[in-house]
């Protein structure tokens, strides 16, 4: 969660929900659950934890959503009042996908909010802009608010026309929102591509090797960025510990 100084509150990605198992009850979309058993027993969804932190969820003003796999989205109808800040290109991507052709992209169209497309504002429209030469290789990406603060850039392979946020305000160190473009900061800092069978999920490999190197190549150059992965160990922990000033390990 983002707490911005004019936009309000911002979320990225909103993770698992426990609608996901009413969106995964029929087949085809048991496939999912077969193949990504979850269990939420204990865990808090995206609208516990914007309540622990002593608000509402009506206040989120906006979700950004990387890319549209079931456990990044769940929680999209949690937020009413939110708009959906994401890839045109990403979304077509998926949209019109129904059945098998949703469950091999890892999409599961209940997730969806009924007015998505109404809410939807799409990041190819916020002004491109060049980065400044410390995220090389790289090089460009969208301004999303205009103040620089938030930057989507594009991370694709994992998913179609998957993105990131940089993170830079200015008064706290810079993060990297790379949400799946790598599994652990350790990895990508070694630059340690994923097992060769979690390919079989990427919708492109030649993107993600692409994408992953650059990331590495990012670390090496800038030990100064956080780069933060949804399903790196490291993350939760991160969240909660002071910046140290280390490097990306
Ligand atoms: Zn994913």
């Amino acid at each position: 969660m983002i707490e911005h100084p004019e936009k309000g509150l911002i979320l990225f990605d909103t993770g698992y929900a426990p609608r996901f198992m009413e969106a995964t009850r029929k087949f085809p979309y048991r496939i999912y659950r077969w193949m990504t058993p979850v269990d939420m027993e204990n865990d808090f969804t995206a609208a516990d934890h914007v309540r622990a932190a002593g608000y509402s969820p009506d206040e989120v003003r906006t979700i950004i959503i990387s890319h549209f796999h079931a456990d990044h989205i769940c929680g999209l109808r949690d937020f009413p009042n939110a708009k959906f800040l994401c890839s045109r290109e990403g979304y077509s991507a998926v949209s019109v996908r129904r059945g098998f052709a949703a469950v091999k992209r890892a999409f599961l169209p209940d997730l969806m909010p009924a007015d998505f497309a109404e809410r939807a504002v799409w990041i190819e429209s916020a002004d491109r802009v060049k980065l400044p030469a410390e995220y090389a290789p790289f090089a460009e990406g969208y301004d999303l608010f205009g103040d620089g603060k938030l930057t989507a850039i594009a991370l694709p392979g994992h998913a179609d026309h998957q993105i990131g946020i940089l993170l830079t305000d200015g008064t706290l160190p810079p993060v990297l929102l790379g949400a799946d473009a790598g599994w652990s900061r350790k990895a990508v800092q070694e630059n340690r591509l994923p097992h060769p069978l979690a390919f079989i999920v990427f919708d492109s490999s030649r993107d993600y090797k692409a994408t992953f190197g650059r990331l590495a190549e990012l670390c090496r150059r800038n030990s100064g960025l956080r780069q933060v992965f949804t399903h790196c160990p490291e993350s939760r922990a991160l969240c909660d510990l002071p910046y140290d000033g280390g490097d990306c390990e």
